[in-house]
């Protein structure tokens, strides 16, 4: 800057913004220097400063634009709401925010007064020297030149000023991107994709950045093909990124900050004409002289940058001389490991200091020299690159004289675009996110495979663009401009080194991670993308990880919510059992100490005295404190938010409505004594239903400042979910989605607050009232003034709650813990001594008793519950809230859907109750009786010192560990009294005492006189309370009380009037008149002595009418901004409105009979309005979105409104009405009737339904439950294709039947050894995979579901896409062998999957095995050898599904295997115990082979401990892993065993020899047990007594009968035996079908007990002695009795023991001195563990954890195999360097087949 004003000066004047002071100080400051300097007047100070919103204003004049065009080169704008006034001495001013959210109304008289103020009525006026009354516009001036003594137009003033220069030719010097582009001859569109030969998955560049499948599929593809964010729900429960031991990117630590309360956020859809991203970057010229030279800039609309436009900026100086563009390069060595990050950064920042000094004049950062040279280059994050160097120059003073880009790989989100912004980056060109655009379309991946690549960046972009107005708009910010370098964020977790290098001024409380984390995870992720590249090994299918980071995957992202949890505590509700209880508090606690602040704590008992529980409050007074979230009737089923009401009515807590309002039925109890009432009701932004009654009908009301844990979000409910039922209770329309503003259109500031606090005080003066906040930094301040607002109860809300819907980057990144907000409101409100006034509550993910506690200890009497008793009720975190489908009956609206909802109140009942009790203990053990003792002593808390790990050791919890009460001793820390409300001075009072008889129903009509002031506020709304408890919403009969009143109306005049009551007022009103109109009738008009005309002047104030439900309104004159904005239901006239009239209006009728302002009718759903247009100018007006424009012909329709127009006249004695009813026939034509586009469609709906003649009601349809059922076979490829595009994926699980593998007829197949079943057909299996409902949590992946998590949704979804080739790598990423699991695994995660709640489930196994032959057919299935040998040599004892995947793991990890089996054909179990029907041992055999092509050496014949020496293993193999399964049988020691000579024999040795026979010579060989032609008896069920069974049958035995000692099973799963356990039911396997098809008869005997067998004399068997018994349950434990008289004979020549395995045979453990636990089993160091005690020495499968199933065994060997790996690369660690061992990354995968970082390494064991 340089002055001729101040000249050498000019530096003592620095800072010019003095530090600390407020934001009006800082403008005060701004605008000082510009007028002292000289070169601006004060009015085109204020001009610049505060420009009106001209970007998107066809209308503006030219010039005018021109000069604020010019004054954006200059300046950021500053579009904080506010009404400026000003004075020089001069001039007398006064200039409204560009939105025009404050009210500023100004009378002129007769005697040349001018009076403005904020209010009308501040002085009192003679009305009959008014010559007009006003309001200044938004944007606009009031400006009274006192030289002149006159008022100086706007438009005139504006004109003037804009003309005083030639602005219109100097912004023709600034350059203009799409210029630059012709000028340069590049195609902005063109497709560049560098890498363009790898496919997207191999693509390096993408793990190293972090990219996982879902942020692929859910975020990228949605915005690339539709231009949009999608939909999450339920919260974000993940970790925190401060607390994730795996890498991350740090844009995860940051937090955006959103206005609330003090400033409102903005709608930047319905309101965009105020938003604007366009912005001017490069040098600014010197500001403090007004010149063409200012507009020497760059101009963007967009900070988006497409390839070819990043390279016209970098060629910009062949065509602009001095626009020298420098990239530099932001990556580093990677062998100079994490040493290199800093430097790195010190070297971007030199270079891009000495580029400013040569003269460049756009620096851009770039990360394109990623993995380049040979040992590759690792990239800053492009955020602290940017942060950096925009610190640096700010610093250094440069930052103004150069334009900062970045072209990275990193950034792809909207929160990593807004922060890039946000932390100083001018335009950003996400190289990586536009090749994978490129990439998707390459491959088909894209949805609407039409669109061309153009096409989908620029969908990909405009999400972008959307994404940073919602995010800007949060913070009430409209334009770029001013977002850009404002860093309104929130750190969590990042250390102050950091803070202070790249992100000086932004609040991170707790410190956190260091740039040594930063570093080491980028090189964590740097390497992890070699592996699978050449010279490196891959496990897996080199495909994105599926990591579990925005829905639960097994072995994925840590959250809060996890399957086994949730199932345990439905079981403890359900059955009222502690232990689930306990097992589920138990989950809870680890999974909060993985992932939240309150992890990291643990109580202090130090400082306590404990006492015996008994004395601590009872469970019933504690749970009066719980409350349930705020959950929507709508966005939760009738049932569900009901449940949960009775359920907290029946305790003493209390139910919140949420915001969609509840029907006053509800309030009447059951005969059964339920009480369905919310007792909470809330009032949010889109008012839904929000009524007199409504608002009488609480015990709180609760103001909802943001939509679940979202500020500046607004609620969506999706048109399918608006049922007639809760349209009726919404007051809107069925069928049409419903978009809640997000701000409160009565709430732009904290006096506005205080004013509707106040407005529900006045409407039920019993209610407390409630105002929900959000916690960030600074909420305790927000907090302190919400209590001095009168508040009676703060809520904060943490980030991780839960909402019906919102877009993700707003769940995932707005808000922040808790925990924080919590302890800095509390400590606040006692450091002000506010506390005592105020109850104060929290929520957000609390889990249990423990999470109470914490919340209670830093401050909160009261607590919230959302999630949690929504998953007692039933609810299983599908995550599907907004598409309607919930399967159970709980955020759904389908009545299908709904019959499946089985909660009942009870189990929240139930839950509360267990949760209070483990508060109890908590509180016995800190000595504290009551909560009251507890609140806020912070000081029993500590940090678990215990729980550190190298990612949070260096938190700092201390900010919120501090003690308020130590902080201002000796004032209130808990509620202690009441608000003062003051409510016995109002008016109310007055008109209640007058119409007390009409009130006690004695008299039916009365008439009131009263004058009013502007301090008489919310006039009416306790009179309709009054009216509304006695006459419940109906009220009372039209004109029951009419009052006049005479002068200027205080706010909110007539607010939720009651129907009844007529409120005429002649004078003036201020804002929010007829808010929440009930009813009631409204009627306005200026005193009869004015003279002025009332279509020019103003009459009430802003927001009027705003969330009307019903009554009528006539207001003489011009009402101002935002009218009747959300109105559902009133009928109002007005004779002129201001901007964004009818916003998102949803019903009601208005008639408009004068001029309008912009924006009129945005978001407007429902309802009709009809606009006088004599200028014909209101197209230009009217927000076209969701609205046409139509000309009023319809006779009917023109008689309401003129009757309308006549009760107009009647009422206010209008001179407009009456002229225009005088002249109807020539008004009526200019009448514009403004029509919302999807009402119009139900009116016509509704009209043709009235008409047509009723038709008998048809039955309902069924639901569709199968799919064409044609010959698949005959099906052409096209007509597949078809089919599959016709299948129905959201609702296919309601539509579509289970279909499993068929089974071939029982009766033949038994003449074969042919496999059973066959595979589905390729339409079938389209079918069955549509039926999966791609769950949140996906519980067929849970604990009790798939043991090695097999992803799946994902290959469900795949399969449903017909993309088998990707089903494939989805599926080799968890399971080494899906060909035997998909036909022998009992299918757990069947018995787990969601659907089988009330419906068969989704059928996994016969996809699984469809996905695997379909590969072997297609010839995928190829020996891939490792790329690199390790030249470890490993030995596996044992070739069953454990050995085998151990060795498959290991193989592919690079060491060197052999295999011994001590039979002759390898596979254990699959190949030997599993029958050839079951599973064809050429498959097995297959799969050998290939793992012998892939490396794998295999030595049959080999007995180790027998034939070959174990030790001689040991010594010449760095490790052993021993697998030799659990194959030591248990033996039927009865009377007659022993001479049992033959006759009776184990089943193995019976199924082994047959296999083998049947192998070697298709039983020819003879040497096999053969059971033709005898009486068979197998004793004991399970799948080897099966296979027994199937196996006697093909020899042809003559009988055959199966023991079973147990009872029954019961047909469905029995209570103690709860879903998603294993249903222990009865069932029908294949030889049991197919001894009931050749003998007629199942074979099973249950409750057998076998007594002795029978030999003859040669030793033969000839059958058992048995006798039945009963099993009863005493003291919880099953007992057996025999049951008299019932002992049998059962006889027999083959009897098949088949009674499971006692463990492994003892060879190989005695050789290598394994231990063995009590089972006989080999015991490893830890039960989670491989190792054994013999280092070196592992074991795997059945061996040590006894006889189990195939897929354990799988699992079993890859978790081994992990361990195995990190045990040889220690060994090889030990002679590395320590960051080496910090960085070292395993190729393979935990669970879910997701890579993790070695969490061993980074753990300490505790702080010193
Ligand atoms: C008849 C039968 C049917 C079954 N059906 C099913 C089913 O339908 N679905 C299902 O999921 N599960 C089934 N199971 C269980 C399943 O097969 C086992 O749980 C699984 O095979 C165990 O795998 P593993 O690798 O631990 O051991 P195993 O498969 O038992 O393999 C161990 C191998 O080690 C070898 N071995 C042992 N000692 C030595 C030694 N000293 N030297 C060299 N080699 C040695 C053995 O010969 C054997 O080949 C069945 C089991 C049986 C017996
Ligand atoms: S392996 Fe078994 S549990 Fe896992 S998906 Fe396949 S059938 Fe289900
Ligand atoms: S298989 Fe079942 S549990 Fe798994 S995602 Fe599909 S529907 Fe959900």
């Amino acid at each position: 800057m340089a002055s001729d004003t101040f000249g050498d000066h000019l530096e003592k004047i620095y800072p010019i913004i003095e530090e600390g002071g407020s934001d009006s100080a800082a403008f005060d400051n701004v605008l000082e220097l510009l007028v002292v300097n000289g070169a601006l007047t004060l009015p085109e100070a204020v001009m610049v400063m505060i420009p009106e919103a001209w970007q998107a204003n066809e209308l503006m004049d030219p010039d005018k634009k021109a000069f604020y065009q010019w004054a954006s080169h200059v300046e950021e704008p500053f579009d904080g709401p506010a009404l400026f006034t000003f004075s020089d001495g001069r001039y007398v001013g006064a200039n409204l925010d560009r939105n025009g959210l404050r009210p500023c109304r100004y009378y002129i008289t007769s005697t040349d007064l001018m009076i403005c103020a904020s209010e009308v009525g501040t002085v009192p006026v003679d009305p009959e020297i008014i010559v007009s009354k006003g309001r200044l516009h938004p944007g606009k001036m009031l400006l009274v030149d006192t030289h002149e003594g006159r008022l100086v137009d706007d438009s005139e003033l504006k004109q003037s000023v804009a003309q005083k220069h030639p602005y219109k030719e100097w912004i023709k010097r600034s350059i203009c991107l799409n210029t630059l582009l012709n000028q340069l001859h590049i195609d902005p569109n063109h497709m560049v994709v560098d890498n363009a030969s790898i496919p997207l998955e191999q693509d390096t560049r993408l793990i190293a950045n972090n990219y996982s499948l879902e942020q692929l599929n859910l975020l990228m593809l949605p915005m690339i093909s539709d231009g949009k964010e999608t939909l999450g729900s339920m919260g974000n429960d993940a970790v925190l990124a401060c607390m994730d031991e795996q890498p991350r990117l740090i844009y995860d630590y940051f937090k955006q900050l959103f206005a609330q309360v003090t400033n409102p956020p903005i709608d930047p859809i319905r309101e965009q004409i105020v938003m604007s991203l366009s912005c001017c970057v490069g040098p600014f010229a010197n500001l403090l002289t007004v010149g063409p030279e200012q507009c020497d800039r760059l101009v963007l609309d967009s900070p988006m940058l497409t390839k070819p436009q990043m390279h016209a900026i970098r060629s910009m100086n062949k065509v602009h001389s001095t626009w020298n563009a420098v990239t530099i390069d932001i990556t580093f060595d990677r062998k100079l490991g994490i040493d290199g990050y800093l430097p790195c950064l010190d070297r971007v920042c030199q270079e891009a200091s000495v580029a400013i000094e040569v003269g460049a004049k756009v620096i851009i950062l770039s990360d394109s020299a990623f993995g380049q040279t040979a040992g590759g280059r690792v990239s800053l994050s492009a955020l602290i690159a940017v942060g950096g160097v925009h610190h640096y120059l700010v610093r250094n003073k440069l930052r103004g004289r150069v334009a900062l880009m970045i072209e990275t790989n990193e950034a792809r989100e909207v929160h990593h675009f807004c922060l890039l912004l946000g932390y100083g980056a001018d335009a950003i060109c996400p190289v990586l996110a536009l090749d994978i655009i490129g990439k998707l379309l390459q491959k088909g991946a894209v949805r609407n495979k039409d669109l061309p690549y153009e096409q989908l960046v620029f969908n990909y972009f405009k999400a972008v663009d959307n994404g940073i107005l919602k995010v800007m708009s949060k913070m009430g910010i409209s334009t770029l401009a001013s977002y850009k370098g404002a860093q309104i964020f929130e750190a969590v977790g990042l250390d102050a080194t950091v803070i202070s290098r790249c992100f000086a001024g932004t609040s991170s409380r707790i410190k956190g991670a260091t740039f040594d984390l930063v570093a080491r995870d980028a090189l964590t992720l740097y390497d992890r993308s070699l592996l699978g590249q050449q010279g490196h090994n891959a496990v897996q299918p080199m495909t994105m990880p599926e990591t579990g980071e925005y829905h639960w995957r097994s072995g994925g992202q840590n959250h809060i919510c996890e399957p086994s949890g949730m199932g345990h505590l439905q079981d403890a509700v359900r059955q009222k059992n502690k232990t689930s209880y306990d097992e589920y508090a138990k989950n809870a606690h680890d999974a909060v100490a993985r992932c939240t602040l309150r992890g990291l704590l643990d109580f202090d008992t130090s400082k306590c005295r404990p006492i015996p529980v008994e004395q601590v409050e009872p469970w019933t007074a504690i749970v009066k404190r719980f409350v349930t979230g705020a959950m929507s009737y709508g966005s939760i089923s009738l049932e569900a938010h009901a449940s949960i009401a009775v359920a907290m009515n029946s305790i003493g807590g209390k139910s919140n409505t949420g915001e969609g309002g509840e029907k006053p039925e509800r309030s009447i109890p059951r005969e059964n004594g339920d009480n369905l009432r919310s007792a909470i009701k809330q009032v949010a932004s889109g008012r839904f239903g929000v009524t007199a009654y409504y608002l009488a009908d609480a015990d709180e009301l609760q103001i909802k400042m943001a939509q679940g844990a979202k500020p500046g979000e607004g609620g969506e409910l999706a048109g399918g979910k608006v049922s007639e039922e809760i349209a009726s209770t919404r007051k809107t329309t069925p069928g049409i989605g419903l978009i809640s503003p997000p701000p409160h259109h009565d709430i732009y500031s904290i006096e506005d607050l205080k004013q509707l606090i106040y407005d529900l005080k006045c409407a039920n003066p019993r209610a407390r009232v409630s105002v929900k906040l959000v916690s960030e930094v600074g909420v305790g301040i927000v907090a302190a003034g919400v209590a001095k607002a009168k508040a009676d109860h703060i809520l904060i809300s943490g980030h991780d709650g839960g909402t019906g819907a919102s877009r993700w980057t707003g769940i995932k990144y707005a808000g922040l813990p808790w925990e924080l907000g919590l302890a800095e409101t509390h400590q606040t409100l006692v450091l002000n001594d506010l506390r005592g006034r105020v109850i104060l509550q929290t929520d957000g993910q609390l889990k249990t008793g423990r999470d109470v506690a914490i919340a209670c200890l830093l401050g909160a009497e009261e607590w919230g519950f959302a999630t949690t008793p929504l998953i007692a009720l039933g609810c299983i975190m599908m995550r599907k809230c907004h598409l309607n489908t919930c399967p159970v009956g709980i955020a759904t609206q389908d009545p299908v859907l709904r019959a499946k909802f089985e909660g009942k109140p009870e189990h929240v009942v139930n839950f509360f109750f267990y949760l209070a009790e483990e508060l109890r203990q908590i509180m016995a053990s800190l000595g504290c009786r009551t909560i009251h003792e507890m609140v806020g002593h912070a000081e029993y808390l500590k940090v678990k010192e215990s729980n550190l790990s190298i990612k949070t050791a260096n938190l700092d919890l201390s900010p919120i560990l501090t003690p308020a009460h130590q902080l201002r001793p000796g004032v209130d820390t808990v509620q202690r009294h009441k608000q003062q409300h003051n409510l016995h001075i109002r008016l109310d009072n007055y008109l209640k005492d007058e119409a007390e008889g009409v009130l006690l129903g004695e008299q039916s009509h009365v008439a009131i006189r009263a004058n009013i002031v502007n301090t008489d506020r919310a006039t009416g709304t306790t009179l309709s309370y009054h009216i509304s408890k006695r006459f419940g919403e109906k009220g009372l009969a039209n004109d029951s009380i009419q009052v006049q009143f005479t002068g200027s109306a205080g706010q909110s005049f007539g607010a939720f009037l009651a129907p009844g009551i007529t409120f005429s007022l002649e004078g003036d009103a201020n804002d929010y008149v007829g808010k929440g109109l009930s009813g009631g009738r409204l009627i306005i008009y200026p005193p009869k002595a004015c003279t002025f005309p009332s279509d020019n002047n103003i009459i009430v104030g802003n927001v009027c009418l705003y969330g009307a439900t019903s009554g009528e309104a006539y207001f003489c004159g011009v009402a101002a901004e935002r009218f009747c904005v959300r109105n559902s239901g009133a009928i109002a006239v007005c004779e002129g409105a201001g901007d964004h009239a009818c916003e998102y209006m949803t019903g009601g009728r208005v008639v408009i009979l004068g001029d309008t302002g912009r924006n009129l009718a945005a978001g407007m759903s429902g309802g009709i309005a009809y606009v006088l247009d004599r200028k014909n100018q209101l197209p230009e007006k009217v927000n076209m979105e969701m609205v046409e424009l139509e000309s009023l012909a319809d006779a009917e329709e023109i008689q309401q409104v003129k009757q309308w127009i006549e009760a107009h006249v009647n009422y206010t004695g209008s001179k407009v009405g009456a002229e225009v009813l005088q002249h109807f026939d020539k008004y009526v034509g200019l009448f514009v009737k403004i029509m919302p586009i999807e009402y119009r469609h139900l009116l016509e709906t509704q009209r043709a339904t009235a008409q047509a003649p009723a038709k008998q009601t048809a039955p309902a349809k069924k639901p569709c439950t199968h799919i064409e059922d044609v010959e698949d076979s005959l099906l052409s490829e096209q007509e597949i294709q078809a089919r599959r595009a016709r299948l129905d994926k959201l609702r296919g699980f309601m539509k579509y039947k289970r279909k499993t593998d068929p089974y071939r007829p029982a009766a033949s197949r038994v003449n074969d050894w042919k496999e059973l079943n066959k595979r589905l057909s390729r339409p079938e299996l389209h079918v069955q995979a549509a039926r999966c409902m791609d769950c949140g949590v996906p519980m067929c992946q849970s604990d009790s579901g798939c043991p090695i998590g097999n992803i799946i949704p994902k290959w469900n979804e795949l399969v449903y896409k017909d993309d088998w080739k990707d089903a494939l790598d989805r599926l080799l990423m968890t399971n080494n062998f899906p060909e035997f699991t998909g036909r022998v695994c009992p299918a757990p995660c069947e018995n787990s999957c969601v659907l089988g709640i009330n419906e068969p489930p989704v059928s996994i196994k016969s996809i699984e095995a469809a996905i695997i032959d379909h590969a072997y057919e297609q010839g995928w299935m190829e020996p891939k050898p490792p790329a690199v040998r390790s030249g470890k040599r490993i030995a596996v004892i044992g070739s069953g599904p454990a050995g085998l995947s151990v060795a498959d793991q290991l193989n592919k990890a690079g060491h060197s295997i052999t295999v011994y089996d001590r039979n002759d054909r390898m596979g254990g179990l699959l190949m030997y115990g599993i029958p050839n029907m079951k599973l064809d041992k050429n498959l097995v055999q297959r799969r050998l082979d290939l793992m012998a092509a892939e490396g794998i050496t295999f030595v049959p014949n080999a007995h180790v401990g027998v034939n070959v020496d174990a030790r001689e293993l040991q010594k010449t193999n760095d490790v052993v892993v021993v697998a030799t399964g659990a194959t030591w049988p248990r033996d039927l020691v009865i009377p007659g065993r022993s001479e049992a000579k033959s006759g009776v024999h184990f089943a193995m040795e019976f199924l082994q020899a047959n296999t083998k026979s049947l192998l070697d010579s298709n039983l020819q060989d003879g040497h096999y047990l053969s059971a033709k032609g005898k009486d068979v008896i197998v004793i004991g069920g399970g799948d080897t007594g099966n296979d027994c069974i199937g196996t006697s049958l093909r020899h042809g035995c003559k009988s055959v009968v199966n023991f079973e000692l147990l009872p029954q099973p019961p047909v469905d799963r029995a209570p103690d035996n709860p879903w998603p356990q294993f249903a222990r039911v009865y069932k029908v396997d294949y030889g049991h079908a197919e001894v009931q098809a050749h003998f007629g008869k199942d074979p099973r005997e249950y409750c057998v007990l076998s007594k002795s067998f029978e030999v003859n004399d040669q030793g033969q068997v000839t059958g058992i002695n048995t006798v039945r018994v009963e099993w009863t349950k005493v003291d919880g434990k099953w007992n057996m009795q025999e049951l008299q008289d019932s002992e049998q004979f059962f006889k027999a020549d083959l009897v098949l023991l088949s009674m499971g395995f006692l463990g492994p045979e003892n060879e190989v453990i005695k050789q290598l001195e394994l231990t063995q636990d009590p089972r006989t089993n080999i015991l490893t160091t830890k039960k989670s563990n491989f190792a054994t005690h013999v280092p070196g020495v592992f074991a795997a499968g059945d061996c040590r954890r006894g006889q189990s199933l195939v897929v354990h065994g799988i699992n079993e060997g890859r978790q081994c195999a992990l361990e195995v790996d990190t045990y040889l690369a220690d060994v090889y660690l030990k002679s590395a360097t320590d960051s080496q061992q910090e960085d070292y990354v395993s190729a393979l995968p935990v669970t879910g087949g997701i890579l993790k970082r070695r969490v061993k390494k980074i753990i300490v064991e505790a702080k010193a």
